[in-house]
C-alpha cells in the first residue's frame, strides 16, 4: 500500500510486549514498565489477526520487537504462526539477546529468518551499567548462538552514545572481521522516558567512518542503514543517521504496539487502536494508519526529545 506521499509501506515492526529483562537508560525507566491488565495487551490471535490484515494489504516484511520479545512464553507459537501467514516473505525478531541460548533454534525453526542482538559495548562493566545490570556475557552467548543456529542473516545493533561506547567503535565494528554478522550503529535517540543524556551523548554516525577511514561504501539494501565495509570483513557496518540526518523519506514502516495501537510514525503521538475490533475494521485501521503517515517527523535533538508520547520499550524500537 502506498501513503500519501507515494511510499511503499510493507514493513510491520510488531512489538509483542512491553516488559523486559533489562532496563536500558535510553530506553526505560529504572522502575520498569507499570503492570497493565492482560486485557489491555492484544492477544496471540489477535496479534496473528493483525499481521494477516497487514499482510492483506501488501506488507511483505514482518519485525518481532519489544520490550524483550524472548521473555514472551507463547514466542515460538506466534512466530511459526506469523512466518505462516501468506503474503509474509520475511520473519525477523530484534533482542537483547539473553534467552538466545535457549531459543535460537527454535525461532530458526518457526521460520524467523534473521535476528538483531542489540549490543552496545564489549566492556563488562560498561553493560551492566547501561543496561542497569545485565551481564554481557549472557548476551554474548546470545549471539554465539544466533550465529550457530543457522538464521540467513545475524545483525548487532549498537546504539552510539558519546562519553560512553565512542570508544569501542573500533572494537565494535571489527566484529565484523571475526564473525559472520552485519553491525548496525544506531544514532541515540531522545526518546520519551528515555533517560537525561547531555549533548555530547548525541553522536553524529560520522564518527564511524572517522574511526573506519578504509571503510568502502556498499550499495543500499532497501533499508534505513548507509552500508559500508571493511576490507575483508565477513558483514557490513550500517550507520543508522536517525536524529542527524533523518531518513523518512525512505521510511516503509508501521508499528504495532503490544497494547494494540498502530503508530503511523516511531515520533508522533498518533496511534489507531486495533484491540477488540473485528478483521474488516482492523483492515480499516491500517488503511488509516498508512493515510496518516506524516511526510517527516520533527527535528530531534538532545533538547527537541520525540514527541512519540511513549517510552522506547511500550513502542518497539
Ligand atoms: N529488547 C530488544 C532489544 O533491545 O533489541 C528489542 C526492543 S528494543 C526497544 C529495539 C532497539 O531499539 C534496540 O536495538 C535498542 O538499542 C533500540 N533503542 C532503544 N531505545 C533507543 C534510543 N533512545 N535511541 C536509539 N535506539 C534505541
Ligand atoms: Fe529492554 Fe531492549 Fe529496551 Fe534494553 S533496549 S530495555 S533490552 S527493550
Amino acid at each position: 500500500m502506498r501513503d500519501g506521499y507515494g511510499r511503499e509501506i510493507r514493513y510491520l515492526r510488531l512489538s509483542v510486549t512491553e516488559r523486559c529483562n533489562l532496563r536500558c537508560r535510553y530506553c526505560m525507566p529504572p522502575e520498569g514498565v507499570c503492570k497493565k491488565r492482560r486485557e489491555e495487551m492484544l492477544t496471540e490471535d489477535e496479534m496473528i489477526g493483525a499481521v494477516e490484515a497487514a499482510a492483506g494489504l501488501g506488507f511483505r516484511k514482518l519485525r518481532i520487537t519489544g520490550g524483550e520479545p524472548l521473555i514472551k512464553k507463547n514466542i515460538l507459537s506466534l512466530c511459526r504462526r506469523a512466518a505462516a501467514v501468506k503474503g509474509i516473505e520475511e520473519l525477523c525478531v530484534t533482542t537483547n539477546g539473553l534467552l538466545l541460548p535457549e531459543l535460537a533454534a527454535g525461532l530458526r525453526a518457526a521460520g524467523v529468518r534473521r535476528v538483531n542482538v542489540s549490543l552496545d559495548t564489549l566492556d563488562p562493566d560498561k553493560y551492566a551499567f547501561m543496561t542497569r545490570g545485565g551481564a554481557l556475557e549472557q548476551a554474548l552467548r546470545g549471539l554465539e548462538a544466533a550465529l550457530s543456529a543457522g538464521f540467513e542473516r545475524v545483525k548487532v545493533n549498537a546504539v552510539l552514545i558519546g562519553g560512553f561506547n565512542e570508544d569501542e567503535i573500533g572494537a565494535l565494528g571489527e566484529l565484523t572481521l571475526r564473525y559472520p554478522v552485519d553491525v548496525r550503529f544506531i544514532e541515540l535517540m531522545p526518546m520519551y522516558g528515555g533517560g537525561d543524556f547531555g549533548r555530547e551523548a548525541y553522536l553524529p554516525c560520522g564518527a564511524v567512518l572517522e574511526r573506519f577511514p578504509q571503510a568502502r561504501a556498499q550499495p543500499e539494501d532497501g533499508g534505513v542503514a548507509r552500508l559500508y565495509r571493511l576490507p575483508e570483513a565477513m558483514g557490513s557496518i550500517g550507520l543508522i543517521s536517525a536524529v542527524s540526518a533523518h531518513f523518512c523519506g525512505l521510511c516503509s514502516r508501521i508499528r504495532l504496539t503490544a497494547d494494540g495501537k498502530l503508530k503511523p510514525c516511531l515520533h508522533s503521538g498518533e496511534e489507531f487502536p486495533i484491540k477488540g475490533l473485528e478483521p474488516e475494521e482492523v483492515r480499516e485501521q491500517f488503511r488509516r494508519a498508512v493515510v496518516a503517515k506524516p511526510r517527516c517527523h520533527e527535528e530531534l535533538s538532545f533538547r527537541r526529545r520525540s514527541r512519540a508520547g511513549r517510552s522506547m520499550n511500550r513502542i518497539g524500537g
